[in-house]
């Protein structure tokens, strides 16, 4: 991905991971809020191939989740849609990404991975996450409906040295599930995510089944 190779200055990479089935206006504003909070030079949105707190539920084709991850991003110039993890066979687990992208990349491109309030209050429930915590830094931005004050607390008390920035973000309550559930129901999700995203989700009769 297009992220510049001057030896003599530092890139600071953003990551931003989900299962993005669908990708919406909460995924690309936290990425956007998270870019400029710590002048990120790119984020890669990686949507995940198995995810591991998914395992059990239906998540859809991995090709169309990538699609609709284009289709979001195509028009900014600092995002880029990555298929780095829907390419690698198994189950998904973050730190094994963030541990291939810092043995692929020089020492002068930081990285930061981009989580909700919600991912973050997981975290320590995440593979590895001891390992996680000495790849990257995290940033951690509001979303309706989570508390961001229990998850610093739970990470102060986990002894493990993460570096998080918190960001406080315009509050859109958003999710995929939310839109997942309107879309079968035969009800509106329209401006809940790019134009381009609905109708490829319409062409391509996705969520009507509601699996
Ligand atoms: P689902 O309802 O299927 O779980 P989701 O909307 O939570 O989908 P994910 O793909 O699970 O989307 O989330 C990917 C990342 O984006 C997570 O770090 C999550 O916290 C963050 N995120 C998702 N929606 C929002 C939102 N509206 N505001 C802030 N962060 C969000
Ligand atoms: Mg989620």
């Amino acid at each position: 991905p297009p992220l510049g190779d001057d030896p003599e200055r530092t890139y600071r990479l953003g990551i931003m991971g989900g299962t993005f089935d669908p990708i919406h206006y909460g995924h690309l504003v936290t990425a956007e809020q998270a870019r400029e909070a710590l002048d990120l030079d790119l984020v890669l949105f990686m949507p995940a191939g198995s995810p591991a707190f998914k395992q059990d539920k239906h998540v859809s084709d991995p090709e169309d989740r990538y699609a609709m991850t284009v289709l979001a991003t195509a028009a900014n110039a600092a995002f880029y849609a990555s298929r780095f993890e829907i390419d690698r066979p198994g189950v998904t687990y973050t730190v094994d990404t963030l541990g291939e992208l810092r043995s692929r990349y020089p020492d002068n491109v930081e990285l930061y991975f981009i989580t909700g309030a919600d991912a973050i209050m997981d975290i320590l429930a995440w593979h590895d996450a001891e390992r996680l915590a000495s790849l990257a830094t995290l940033i951690a931005a509001t979303r309706p409906g989570y508390d961001i004050e229990t998850a610093k607390a739970r990470i102060a008390a986990s002894g493990i040295d993460f570096d998080v920035r918190y960001i406080e973000i315009p509050a859109l309550a958003i999710s995929s599930s939310n839109i997942r559930e309107l879309v079968r129901d035969g009800k509106s999700a329209r401006y809940l995510t790019s134009e381009s995203v609905m109708g490829y989700i319409q062409k391509n009769d996705l969520y009507v089944t509601g699996e």
